[in-house]
């Protein structure tokens, strides 16, 4: 494999793109930079809206055993 350029362009996020998605409706977060979050157990969540967030905070075990998985 051949050595990429050292003159990469400066990518849009520097850190690795790795889906995330609302533990209450399953949406993949396209923009978690922007997203409504939530640490918990020093997890941090993120929804696609402020109503996800708030039915998350309702009942957090209800949605973090629904075995969608954190990163
Ligand atoms: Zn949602």
């Amino acid at each position: 494999m051949p050595r990429k350029p050292s003159l990469e362009p400066t990518r849009t996020s520097s850190a690795p793109i790795e889906a995330i998605y609302d533990p209450v409706c399953g949406e993949e977060i396209a923009r978690p930079e922007v997203a409504p979050a939530h640490t918990r157990d020093g997890v941090r969540h993120y929804f696609c809206s402020d109503r996800c967030k708030t039915r998350f905070l309702l009942d957090p075990l209800r949605y973090l055993v629904s075995g969608v998985e954190i990163v």
